[in-house]
């Protein structure tokens, strides 16, 4: 059987071996649960994972444990934020990033959208307008790293608009850990989220951090776990496979450098097979393991299933929902009609990677090309 490829690490990445012991140690225990809030041996144990894994999570994104609370994943950590500050300055207004994650853009209703530049960075001469009319601005929310085009933000101009119009800074940031240096404080960022999953941990556990600005946000109530910051018993296996995880993408950080030279020598290839291809950001500081580009008026949902049967998985960015393929936000934020945005693919490298599997991805869109042109 032909071997398969894993091209969507954007989406999901594969467990490491770090965590997955990790999480076998805590999921192999017969005799007791460790219940991290309880106060028995069994629940200090569990108490003890739950805190090195956070005082692992600091060291990658520069924040005191204390300051980092555990929780399901991004979506979780970015509904927690936009409802927070809806609820606590119902009169001010939230103004977010039109390029991101739905879990930001569609978190809660009436929000104020930032468009993107054509060339996919956040639009701070429109954030400015949108400072200066209408009613205080308190939270301004942009992910530091897309997840569709991998364009990285640059946080500090960003920061200095929010300082200089009071208003808070929230990045989402799960894109972003583990593979570039993330740091809260030098960033000027007041919160950030992120999910495990996206550096080698397990999927349904993530984290929320901020900075020391006076302002916890919590959405789930009654249990006092998380010092009264995220109600519901721990999930200990998922955050110990989170914690190692950590240390295994804060090690494996420099592989980011080899990912984006195979990337730059595909994107090449690719454009000499089809010289009428759009690859977006192309010339943007993007993140080493992401390309996204468009083969116009070519449904992406015709190329995905083509390489799905060549036993390829890649997606067009915005699919990691239903399993429905829509047309790339993103590009639509950045102006792209859907002659654009319906065709985008996104091929997602990470860890497991071998220069192989871009090399088999472009044998395949060589074959693909070939026959959709011949039509
Ligand atoms: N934000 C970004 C930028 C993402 O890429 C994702 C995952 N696709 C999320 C938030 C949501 O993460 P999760 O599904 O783990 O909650």
């Amino acid at each position: 059987m032909k071997k398969r490829i894993y091209l969507d690490y954007n989406a999901s990445a594969p467990l490491c071996p770090l965590a997955r012991a990790s999480m076998y140690a805590v999921l192999e225990r017969q005799d007791c649960a460790l219940n991290a809030s309880a106060i028995h041996s069994f629940g200090r144990e569990g108490r003890k994972i739950v805190e090195d894994a956070r005082q692992n999570l600091s060291q990658l994104i520069g924040a005191p444990p204390a300051q980092i609370i555990f929780n399901s994943g991004a979506t979780e950590g970015n509904n927690t934020i936009l409802r927070y500050f809806r609820d606590t300055f119902p009169d001010d207004r939230i103004a977010v990033s039109a390029g991101d994650h739905p879990s930001v853009t569609h978190g809660i209703k009436a929000l104020d959208l930032i468009p993107l530049t054509r060339e996919g960075v956040l639009d701070l001469n429109a954030l400015e307008d949108l400072f200066k009319k209408g009613a205080r601005i308190s939270l301004v929310s942009a992910a530091l790293c897309n997840n569709e085009t991998g364009i990285i933000q640059d946080v500090s101009e960003l920061s200095n608009l929010c300082q200089k119009h009071g208003a808070f800074l929230h990045c989402d940031a799960t894109q972003a850990i583990g593979r570039i240096p993330v740091d809260l404080n030098s960033m000027g960022i007041d919160f950030i989220t992120f999910s495990s999953h996206k550096i080698g941990g397990p999927q349904g556990v993530g984290a929320m951090a901020m900075r020391l600005c006076g302002h916890t946000p919590a959405l789930l109530f009654g249990g006092g776990q998380e010092k009264n910051a995220r109600a519901g018993t721990e999930n200990v296996a998922g955050i110990a496979g989170f914690g190692t995880a950590t240390l295994f993408a804060k090690e494996n950080m420099p592989v980011y450098e080899t990912l984006a030279q195979w990337r730059d020598e595909m994107e090449a290839t690719l454009l000499q097979i089809s010289p009428e291809l759009i690859i977006h950001g192309k010339n943007q500081n993007r993140i080493g393991n992401t390309s996204f580009f468009s083969l116009p008026h070519v449904n992406a949902q015709t190329l995905l299933m083509a390489f799905d049967l060549e036993g390829i998985a890649i997606s067009n960015g915005s699919a990691c929902s239903s399993g429905s393929v829509k047309p790339s936000a993103t590009l639509h934020a950045m102006g792209y009609d859907d002659s654009i945005a319906a065709a985008a693919l996104r091929i997602s490298s990470g860890w497991a990677t071998q220069k192989s599997d871009l090399d088999g991805f472009v044998n395949a869109w060589e074959k693909i090309y070939k026959r959709i042109k011949n039509h």
